[in-house]
């Protein structure tokens, strides 16, 4: 992107949160950039799942097409916290800092063990080969239930991915394993190292009460987390705002994005994306 970038047009058409097939995605990196840029999308970020692999291939991508934007770095961390996987997403990091590359080192060892674990459990349940056919699957992808439960799907022994989670994968179902991921403040810290700012991922989609999300909100800010996810397409003005007033209350920036996975009709890249006037975009803090 030309150096006149700024990021104080107050029309930008900005997301930071989608995925490629470099993690669960279904777009290629290069896919994900034409369809960006058909909706004059101005900054994106791709945040694969605790892997950084697609900014070298879009970067390279929107420099040979000389496409007008802005793809700011990023990754999605899972976490765990107190047994729930809490999502924290990385923006304008370093990808090559030692720390991050490390702990993304980390994830991914996680990501294969707990497959195999998984494959175990799916055994057990009747499907063998489980950790064969996702890995083929997945490529040289970081490993997800995703692909778990794309191969029940392909192979029919369910209908819909969700009844692959309803029923097999999803929390506490029979071939659940619980997180060994990192921990929030370690993700954040490390973000921190990197020289970027860590949100707190679709806040409203943990299935926590109103006094759990609250604990979590607190505990990211005193962990050194820096924004909240304030809009996501499915989130409603009175959802906005009521984490816009999170933001306000503990000090925190905001951000926007649609956690795109594939086209679907129910959700789309950079659509439905706007901000409240009174929070403080994430992207107003890089010059
Ligand atoms: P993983 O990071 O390997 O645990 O995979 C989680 C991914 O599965 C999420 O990022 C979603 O893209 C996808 N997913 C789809 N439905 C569900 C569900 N009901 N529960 C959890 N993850 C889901
Ligand atoms: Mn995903
Ligand atoms: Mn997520
Ligand atoms: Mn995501």
């Amino acid at each position: 992107m030309s150096t006149e970038f700024s990021t104080d047009k107050s029309s930008l058409r900005v997301d930071l949160h989608s995925h490629t097939k470099c993690s669960d995605g279904s777009l290629t990196p290069e896919e994900l950039i034409e369809r960006a840029v058909g909706y004059q999308i101005d900054m994106l970020a791709i945040t694969d799942h605790d892997t950084t692999e697609a900014f070298n291939i879009a970067s390279s991508y929107i420099k040979d097409k000389n496409y007008p934007i802005k793809l700011v770095s990023g990754v999605e961390i899972s976490t765990g916290w107190h047994g729930f996987e809490i999502h924290v997403v990385g923006l304008n990091i370093d990808i090559n800092n030692p720390q991050l590359c490390e702990l993304i080192a980390a994830q991914q060892q996680v990501r294969e063990r707990r497959a195999r674990m998984m494959a175990e459990k799916l055994a057990k349940c009747g499907f063998d080969n489980m950790y064969d056919k996702a890995k083929k699957l997945a490529g040289s992808a970081a490993l997800t239930r995703t692909h778990f439960a794309k191969v029940l799907l392909n192979e029919g022994s369910v209908n819909t991915m969700q009844a692959a989670f309803d029923k097999y994968i999803g929390k506490g179902k029979r071939a659940y394993i619980k997180p060994m991921w990192t921990d929030i403040e370690n993700a954040c810290a490390v973000i921190e190292q990197a020289g970027g700012h860590s949100v707190l991922a679709h806040p409203i989609r943990y299935d926590l009460s109103a006094k759990w999300r609250r604990r979590l909100i607190v505990e990211f800010k005193l962990w050194g987390g820096d924004a909240l996810e304030v809009a996501l397409p499915q989130m409603n003005q009175q959802q906005r705002q009521q984490m816009v007033s999170y933001c306000q209350e503990y000090d925190l920036l905001a951000s926007a994005g649609s956690d795109f996975h594939a086209p679907s009709r129910w959700s789309d890249l950079g659509r439905n994306l706007n901000l409240p006037d009174n929070c403080k975009p994430v992207w107003q803090q890089w010059r």
